[in-house]
């Protein structure tokens, strides 16, 4: 699988793909993570990529011509499946969301700054806006990191135990069980007798009412499909 993510500020994401399980998804040869300066794309000679606003206000607004140009050069190369756009009014990432990307080949992000991109890149290229919730950040690179991780993650060969995305919240609609590590006993505070009892099926029924326990608790929304 492979990102194309485009911005004003390559340097803000070298290093959330340069460790752990992302790094390890590259030198796997699973996923390909290219980063791209916007500014080489740049119209003019002060090699900005914004201008002001039509209609007036505050803040200025990312032009159609630098993405328009990166993006087509990327599409001479090989077929996208998706161009999304990071955005606060996109659709709420979720575990849903993420299931879906991780079985796409290509995807190109598109990073927003200031106030955001001219509409007509959104009309006239993008397939997709995700937001990553309800607020407002400065930029599009640490929501695009979101995704990527999110999405490379779930592909089969990244993760060791390939199970254990399987396992995670969200994954059945529900959220995760709690878990424990040595030691068995800690100031007083015991690991679940259950834990310790080596009964896998108690385990696995106890977990599963835990599961339900929390999600009740905590994101009674969940249960409500
Ligand atoms: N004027 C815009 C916000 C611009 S914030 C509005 O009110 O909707 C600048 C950039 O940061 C956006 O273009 C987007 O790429 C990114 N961004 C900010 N918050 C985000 C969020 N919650 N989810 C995804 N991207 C976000």
């Amino acid at each position: 699988m492979r990102f194309d993510i485009i911005t004003v500020l390559p340097s803000l994401l070298e290093s959330p793909f340069a460790h752990s399980i992302l790094q390890r998804a590259q030198k796997k040869g699973i996923a390909e993570i290219h980063v791209h300066n916007l500014r080489e794309y740049a119209v003019n000679k002060h090699k900005s990529v914004d201008d002001y606003p039509y209609g007036g206000g505050s803040g200025m607004v990312m032009q159609i011509e630098p993405f328009a140009q990166c993006i087509e050069k990327l599409q001479s190369e090989r077929t996208y499946d998706e161009i999304i756009y990071m955005t606060p009014d996109g659709v709420t990432l979720n575990q849903e969301m993420a299931n879906d990307l991780s079985t796409k080949e290509n995807i190109i992000i598109l990073c927003g700054h200031y106030k955001g991109i001219d509409q007509r890149i959104r009309d006239v290229f993008v397939t997709r806006e995700i937001s990553i919730g309800d607020y407002v950040l400065s930029g599009g690179e640490l929501p695009a990191a979101i995704v990527v991780d999110a999405v490379v993650r779930l592909i089969p060969g990244v993760l060791s135990d390939e199970t254990s995305a399987l396992s995670d919240s969200f994954q059945d609609g529900l959220l995760d069980a709690p878990i424990y590590t040595r030691p068995a006993e800690w100031r007083g505070h015991r690991v679940p007798d259950v834990l310790l009892s080596g009964n896998e099926a108690k385990i696995n029924e106890w977990r599963d009412e835990e599961q339900l326990k929390r999600t009740k608790d905590r994101r009674p929304d969940l249960l409500k499909d």
